[in-house]
C-alpha cells in the first residue's frame, strides 16, 4: 500500500498537508526526522501513518496522559490497534496490554517518558524484545531548556539511540526557534536527520485585537455570535478565571474554570467536560491547553495580554485544528502591558529580564499594529509573508463616515468662484490660501480664498475625490482636466442635502468568514447523531468525526455509501461502523426537503503532488491557491474549497503577480491600470485602504492589490 492509499483507507483524507508526505517517506526509508509544524498542522499523522505501513511496533512518547487517551481512542476508532501504558491503569489492564504487545496485536504504543528508563522499570528491556520499527517523540521541545516547556524527564530520552541504534526516530514540535531545534537534535542524538519546517501560518484563524474597554460587554457580544461553539478564554490570574466563569454561567453559558491551583480531580473533570462538549467555554490560565487535541475549538479569547508572541501564537493555535474558520480575539490595554513589565523582571538575572522585556515589547507592538497582523506574526517566526492577509482586523478595516457638508460647500463654492476653469491642485491651493504666485492675484481677492486653511492638502485631495465619486463634482477629460459642477452640486450649496465623508481613522468590521452553503438543519441532525454515537463509544464527539466532516456532509448531501466515502474524514473503518447511521439522517433530511446529492460539485480528488523533501515551505498556501487557479477554478471556488475568504485567495494570487509568474492583466482590466498606478504614486503603497477610498467603488481591493503587487514586482 502506498502512503496516499493508506491515508485514504485509514484516515479518510484525500491529500497530505504541509510536508507530511515527505516526512513519511523519510521514515519509511529508515531515516531520522525533525518536524516543526504549527499546532493543528497535522503532526500526529506523520508517525501514525508509517506505523500502519511498517511491520512491527511504533513507540510514541507523549508528555500528557489526557493526550494519549485521546489519540489512542482516535486510532482505535479508525481501526488501528493502539494502546497506552500509564499510571492511571491498574495492573490487570497493564498486563492485558503487555500480552497484546507480545502477541504483536498492537501497532502503536503511547508512553510517558518517565516510565521508560526509570531504574525500577524493566519496560525498556521488555520493549527491546519486541520488533520495534519506529520511535516518535511528540512535544520534543520539552527536552530543551531553551523551549518554553522544559521537562526534566524528557532528558532520559537521550538513551533511545543507544538502546535502539538502528530504529528511525521522529521528533515533533510546534516550537520553531533555532536554539531549541538544535538542542532537540543534539540531545536525542538524531542521526543526520532531515529537518522539515512547515509554514507556521494558520490561514483559517483570523486575528483581532480590541481595546480593553468594557471588555466584559464586548466579550458577551462576541460570545453571542458563537452560541453553539466551543472556545477557550485565557485570563492571567487564577482568581479571574473562576470569577469570569461564574459570571458567564450566570449569563446562561456552560463555562468552567481551569488553572494549576485546582485539585487534579477538578482539573480532569473540567477538561473532560470541555472535550465532550458538555461545557462549551473553558476559562483558563495558560496552564490549560497543552495536549488538548479537541479539533472543534472555534475561538480563543485572550482576556488579558499574553506575555510573549510564542505563547500567544500557541494558544491561538488551539482554535481551528479541523481547518474550519476560527477566531482569535485579544483585549489589549496599556495598563496590562505595564503590569506585565513587573512580572517580566527576573530577580538577579539581568540578561533573562532583558529577553523577557523584549518579548513583551514585541507582544505590545503586535497589539498596536496598523499593518497586517498575520504578516507580523509570520515575520516574528522568520517566515516571509505578503503585506495583506485579508483576514485580520487590520486588513478588514473599513472607514468611518462623518458629516462633511460644510467642507463640501467650501469646496463647491471655490469651484464656482473660479468659474469651473481650474483643476484640483489649483482649487486646493486656492482653498488653503496659498501665497504662491501660481494663484492669480485677482483670485486672492475673492472671499472664498483661504477658507480651507485648516484642512491639509492630502485631506482636501481625499475630499475632492470623494465628491467626484459621489457625483457632486466632475473632472473633465481634457489635457488639463478641470473641476466642474454637476446638477446635484446646487442642492449641497443651498444646504438642501448633506454629504458624508470618510474619516481617515478606521474601524474594524467583523471578520467575514466564508463557508460554502450548507444545510443548517441537517448539520444539527448530524451533530445529534454524532453525539449519541460518541456516548455509546464513550469518547468525545470529535473523535467520531470532526466538525469539518459533518460540514462536508451537510454541504454535499451524499446519498449512497460510495458517495459518503468521498467525504473527507471517512476512512474505511469509520464508513463501515458509522456510515449507515449518518447516511440515514442525510437521505431522510434530503427527502423531506426535496434535496439531492451535490457530490458532483465536490472537487475531484487531487492527485497527490510529490514535493521535494527538506525544503522549507513558506508560500505553500499561496502556491496551492495559484495551482487551483491555474487548473481553471474561480476565486470563489478556490475560497470555498480551501475554507478561506476570497480576499485571502486574491492576496495569494497577487503574490504571483509580484514574482512575475502571473500576468497582472488576468486580474485588472487595462483601462484601470493607470488610475490605480496614479493613486499609488500619490498615496504610497503601504496601505490599500486609502487607495481604495480615493479610487472609489469602481475599483475592487483585489484590483488595487494586484497593481500594487505588479508595481513591486521583482524585475
Ligand atoms: P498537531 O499535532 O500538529 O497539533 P494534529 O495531528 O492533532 O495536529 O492534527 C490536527 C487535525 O488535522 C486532526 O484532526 C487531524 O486528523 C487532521 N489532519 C491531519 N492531517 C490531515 C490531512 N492530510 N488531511 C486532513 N486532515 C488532516
Ligand atoms: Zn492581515
Amino acid at each position: 500500500m502506498t502512503p496516499i492509499q493508506a491515508l485514504h483507507k485509514y484516515f479518510g483524507y484525500t491529500a497530505f498537508r504541509h510536508e507530511q508526505e515527505a516526512i513519511i517517506k523519510q521514515l519509511l526509508n529508515g531515516g531520522d526526522a525533525l518536524v516543526l509544524m504549527p499546532t493543528g498542522g497535522g503532526k500526529s499523522l506523520c508517525y501514525q501513518l508509517p506505523a500502519v505501513l511498517l511491520l512491527g511496533l511504533t513507540i510514541v512518547i507523549s508528555p500528557l496522559i489526557a493526550l494519549m487517551k485521546d489519540q489512542v481512542d482516535s486510532l482505535n476508532i479508525n481501526g488501528i490497534p493502539a494502546a497506552y501504558l500509564n499510571s492511571s491503569q491498574n495492573s490487570e489492564e497493564q498486563q492485558d496490554i503487555i500480552n497484546g504487545l507480545k502477541a504483536g496485536k498492537i501497532k502503536l504504543l503511547y508512553l510517558a517518558p518517565e516510565r521508560l528508563f526509570s531504574s525500577e522499570s524493566r519496560l525498556i528491556t521488555f520493549l527491546k524484545s519486541l520488533p520495534v520499527s519506529l520511535i516518535a517523540i511528540d512535544e520534543a521541545h520539552c527536552i530543551s531548556h531553551w523551549g518554553h516547556d522544559f521537562r526534566p524527564e524528557y532528558l532520559m530520552l537521550s538513551h533511545f539511540k543507544t538502546e535502539f541504534p538502528a530504529i528511525p526516530v521522529i521528533a515533533l514540535t510546534a516550537t520553531a526557534d533555532k536554539l531549541t531545534r538544535q538542542d532537540i537534535q543534539d540531545k536525542l542524538a538524531l542521526k543526520n536527520p532531515a529537518v522539515f519546517i512547515s509554514s507556521f501560518n494558520r490561514p483559517n484563524i483570523s486575528y483581532t485585537v480590541a481595546p480593553k474597554k468594557n471588555s466584559y460587554q464586548q466579550l458577551l457580544d462576541f460570545l453571542s455570535t458563537h452560541k453553539d461553539d466551543s472556545g477557550i478564554i485565557y485570563c492571567l490570574s487564577r482568581a479571574s478565571t473562576e470569577d469570569l466563569a461564574a459570571d458567564l454561567r450566570k449569563q446562561g453559558f456552560t463555562a468552567e474554570a481551569y488553572h494549576a491551583g485546582l485539585d487534579n480531580d477538578t482539573k480532569a473533570r473540567n477538561q473532560e467536560k470541555f472535550l465532550r462538549d458538555e461545557v462549551k467555554l473553558m476559562v483558563a490560565t495558560i496552564a490549560f491547553g497543552m495536549g488538548i487535541n479537541k479539533s472543534n475549538v472555534r475561538y480563543v479569547v485572550h482576556y488579558d495580554l499574553p506575555k510573549n508572541i510564542e505563547g500567544y501564537y500557541q494558544e491561538t493555535g488551539r482554535a481551528g485544528r479541523d481547518g474550519l474558520p476560527s477566531e482569535a480575539l485579544l483585549f489589549f490595554s496599556a495598563g496590562d502591558a505595564f503590569k506585565l513589565q513587573r512580572f517580566a523582571k527576573v530577580d538577579g538575572n539581568e540578561e533573562q529580564s532583558r529577553i523577557m522585556l523584549k518579548k513583551l515589547d514585541d507582544m505590545v507592538k503586535y497589539c498596536q499594529l496598523q499593518t497586517c497582523r498575520r504578516q507580523y506574526l509570520m515575520h516574528y517566526f522568520n517566515e516571509p509573508f505578503p503585506d495583506h492577509c485579508g483576514s485580520c482586523d487590520v486588513c478588514l478595516t473599513e472607514f468611518k463616515k462623518f458629516d462633511g457638508t460644510v467642507l463640501a460647500q467650501k469646496a463647491l463654492s471655490a469651484v464656482t468662484r473660479l468659474n469651473q476653469r481650474f483643476g484640483t491642485t489649483y482649487v486646493i491651493d486656492f482653498l488653503r490660501g496659498s501665497k504662491s504666485e501660481k494663484i492669480r492675484e485677482e483670485h486672492k481677492q475673492l472671499k472664498t480664498y483661504g477658507i480651507g486653511t485648516d484642512v491639509s492638502k492630502a485631506d482636501w485631495q481625499r475630499y475632492f475625490s470623494q465628491l467626484t465619486n459621489q457625483g457632486y463634482l466632475q473632472v473633465t477629460d481634457d489635457q488639463y482636466p478641470v473641476l466642474k459642477l454637476t446638477n446635484t452640486s446646487d442642492a449641497i450649496l443651498k444646504g438642501q442635502q448633506k454629504v458624508e465623508f470618510i474619516l481617515a481613522e478606521e474601524t474594524a468590521m467583523a471578520a467575514e468568514i466564508q463557508t460554502p452553503a450548507y444545510e443548517g438543519g441537517l448539520l444539527q441532525d448530524l451533530k445529534t447523531i454524532r453525539f449519541n454515537l460518541a456516548m455509546n463509544e464513550n469518547v468525545p464527539a470529535y473523535i467520531i468525526l470532526s466538525d469539518a466532516t459533518l460540514l462536508e456532509m451537510a454541504t454535499y448531501l451524499p446519498q449512497t455509501l460510495i458517495e459518503l466515502g468521498s467525504i473527507s474524514g471517512f476512512g474505511e473503518v469509520k464508513l463501515k461502523r458509522y456510515g449507515e447511521a449518518f447516511l440515514n439522517v442525510i437521505t431522510s433530511y434530503s427527502q423531506q426537503h426535496g434535496l439531492s446529492s451535490q457530490i458532483s460539485s465536490k472537487r475531484a480528488k487531487p492527485a497527490p503532488r510529490s514535493k521535494a523533501p527538506r525544503s522549507t515551505s513558506a508560500g505553500n498556501t499561496q502556491r496551492e491557491s495559484f495551482d487551483l487557479y491555474r487548473s481553471g477554478k474561480s476565486i470563489a471556488e478556490i475560497a470555498a474549497q480551501r475554507s478561506l475568504s476570497p480576499t485571502t485567495i486574491e492576496s495569494h494570487l497577487c503574490s504571483f503577480i509580484q514574482t512575475g509568474e502571473m500576468d497582472v492583466a488576468e486580474m485588472v482590466a487595462p483601462h484601470k491600470m493607470q488610475p490605480i498606478q496614479n493613486a499609488a504614486e500619490n498615496y504610497g503603497t503601504d496601505r490599500l485602504a486609502p487607495l481604495k477610498e480615493v479610487l472609489g467603488d469602481g475599483y475592487t481591493y483585489a484590483e488595487i492589490k494586484a497593481v500594487v503587487s505588479w508595481l513591486k514586482r521583482d524585475l
